[in-house]
This record gives structure tokens, sequence and C-alpha cells, in this order.
């Protein structure tokens, strides 16, 4: 028997104190919330690997000829190199901005770099690195 269910079964009882139900109750509660949030986050990666059916050899090839092209792993985003675990799949246009997990529209960054460019697309980000340059000039 889980935990979980002991818990059940202790917030059920009626010879727990009321008290010590409630206690158990709040428990189960906070437990069910954590479920329902790695439930979420289990569906939205889901969600991410299946939409326009990314496959271990896109990936693979997305990284490939990323360095073939430098040399080594390098940043598209800020053009530095990536050590691994600092790395990640970068989507040109967004997939929240209907962009797909199809090679044309993969490159590969720094995670922190995926992160600043958020739900921007290559250019625009490009665009605004450029005038925020441009306006430290002026
Ligand atoms: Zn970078």
């Amino acid at each position: 028997m889980s935990l979980f269910n002991i818990d059940q079964l202790v917030a059920k009882s009626s010879i727990v104190p009321k008290h010590i139900r409630e206690e158990y109750k709040q428990k189960i509660h906070a437990s069910q919330k954590d479920i329902n949030r790695l439930r979420q986050k289990v569906n939205n990666s889901n969600t991410r690997l299946l939409t326009g059916g990314l496959t271990l050899s896109i990936v693979q090839s997305v990284y490939e000829d990323n360095i073939k092209k430098f040399g080594c792993l390098t940043c598209i985003i800020c053009g530095k190199p990536i050590t691994f675990s600092d790395d990640s799949l970068e989507h040109n246009i967004p997939i929240s901005r209907g962009g797909k997990n199809h090679y044309n529209n993969l490159s590969v960054s720094h995670l922190k770099c995926n992160h600043r460019k958020g739900d921007m697309t290559l250019i625009e980000w490009d665009i605004e690195e450029a005038t925020k340059k441009l306006l430290r000039k002026l």
C-alpha cells in the first residue's frame, strides 16, 4: 500500500481525532496538487515532442550540422561555443508562435540565450540586439 493510500485512510478514519484527520486531508490535497503539476509538465513536454514530430535523428542532424558548420558546438544566438549540459534545442520560430520541430526550424543555443530570446524569432532577436547596440552608442 502506498503512503498516499495510508494518508487517505487516516484522513477518513473515524477513530482518528478530527484535527489530525484535517491535517491529513490538507496533506493529501497538497500531494494531489504536486501530482497534477507533474502531470501537466509531462503533458506539456509530450505535446512539444509531438508537435511537428521531433525525432532523435532530427536532433542528431541539428547538432552534427552545427558542429560541422562552426567547428564545435556553437550557440546560434550569441555565437559562442557551448559546453554540453549548457545546450538547448532552439526553435527559430518558437512553438508558441506556430513553429514546428522541423529540421529547418531548429538550431542549437545556450540554455540561457534561449531563455533570454523567449518567444521572439531569431530575426526579431537580431534586430532587437542590433537596436540596443545602436542606442548604447548614442
Ligand atoms: Zn549563447
